[in-house]
């Protein structure tokens, strides 16, 4: 009861940002002297921090006890470590617990494309991050990769482009660095966790995430959507029929081989004579020229994928960031009208598309203080395989 009491705590002082101990145990129904005696354990271990508010018009309320002082989660001090490992580069963050108005990232690097021993060249480059991160009081690390990945069990089985992480064990690689416990978040639903925490009242919805590929993480009543295998929101290996293009995972027509960063790129280039042209050119000649068919057609074929998961999961919003959202408004728009015309619910209802920034720091401090701070199991230093506690299986009321 303890543990769920204190998750509990945690999440609604997430969703409210500052409060006070008698706004919080009267939020979660708990009494006053059972939220004070979490509230000061948390204090304790530096995960709460309190602060003076201003009363409103600056009288004394005469609230007995501590008036104008409130609580948040601490932001005084980084407590995580973040690391996101990308197709192109790895950037690595401190992190506080407080909520991050935007994503930032304290130091990046990347490999050679024709790098024969990624993991290894990998590794030195995060020792360089480590001298000029510092600090040693970080509780674990989170790691955000892309592809398919088992949290539970803490490895990547399957990484249509970064195939060399299917066979590195990246948590150890991080280990020999940071001697702390690693979390490895498959990076779609860190984007997901992320829009919740900054968007409390946004509780189901579906993210789709353009980039160097294309994916999507469900979240349905505030909590990413508990599924059999160690794999959801894949919409970017939707096939699209006629579609010629080798996509990384294997097969052939993948929707994101035609809307990733790539794939626009691509269809740019051959719409053009062959030219090849920059992503910034790209943004010019739609300003300039509007959705003309050989971007209309990739964005199609986005939102059929997108209309198909929603008709099948019961969703009527999509939040979609990244690469799209850096293009002038009427590419979101064109995609948004496609998503709603595939939308059984748009017949009667209202389906939403929306665009918002990448808020991958947001989620991956959701999932720290989730598993690393309130685990349904005490943390482990060395997670073993199946011995990870698992995550996003357990629902709260708050
Ligand atoms: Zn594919």
């Amino acid at each position: 009861m303890g543990q769920l009491n204190r998750r509990a705590l945690l999440r609604q002082l997430q969703k409210l940002g500052v409060a006070s101990r008698a706004e919080l145990a009267k939020a979660l129904g708990m009494s006053q002297p059972t939220a004070g005696k979490i509230v000061d354990e948390l204090i304790a271990t530096g995960v709460l921090e309190e602060i003076e508010v201003a009363e409103a018009g600056g009288a004394e309320t005469g609230v007995r006890g501590r008036p104008g002082r409130k609580l948040r989660l601490n932001q005084s001090r980084s407590r995580l470590l973040a690391i996101q490992l990308g197709l192109q580069e790895t950037t690595v963050a401190r992190l506080s617990l407080g909520v991050p108005p935007a994503d930032e990232w304290h130091f990046t690097f990347a490999l050679a494309q024709t790098e024969a021993q990624p993991a290894r060249a990998w590794e030195t480059s995060l020792r360089a991050a480590a001298r000029a991160i510092g600090g040693r009081d970080f509780l674990g690390v989170l790691l955000s990769v892309p592809g398919i990945v088992d949290e539970t069990a803490n490895r990547i089985l399957f990484s249509p482009n970064i195939h060399w992480t299917e066979k590195a064990d990246l948590a150890k690689i991080v280990r020999r660095v940071w001697d702390l416990p690693v979390l490895l978040v498959q990076e779609e639903r860190a984007l997901a966790l992320g829009h919740h925490l900054a968007h409390p009242e946004c509780e189901d919805f579906l993210l789709v995430d353009f980039g160097e590929g294309v994916g999507g993480a469900i979240i349905v009543a505030g909590r990413p959507l508990a599924n059999p295998l160690p794999i959801s929101g894949e919409i970017g290996h939707t096939p699209v029929l006629g579609n010629p293009r080798q996509c990384g995972c294997g097969a052939v027509g993948c929707m994101e081989t035609l809307v990733s960063l790539r794939g626009l790129l691509e269809s740019f280039a051959a719409a053009t004579r062959g030219k090849k042209h920059s992503w910034s050119q790209l943004r010019e000649h739609i300003a300039a020229h509007g959705i003309e068919p050989w971007l209309a057609h990739p964005l199609d074929a986005a939102a059929t994928a997108i209309a198909g998961a929603l008709n099948v999961l019961g969703l009527r919003r999509v939040v979609i960031t990244g690469s799209l959202t850096e293009l002038p408004a009427a590419v979101l728009a064109h995609l948004a009208r496609a998503v709603q015309d595939g939308s059984m619910w748009a017949r009667f209802g209202r389906v939403e598309c929306v665009a918002a920034p990448r808020r991958r720091t947001a989620g991956l401090i959701a999932v720290g203080i989730d598993r690393l701070i309130v685990p349904d199991s005490p943390p482990k230093k060395d997670f073993p395989k199946n011995g990870a506690p698992k995550v996003g299986r357990v629902k709260f009321s708050c």
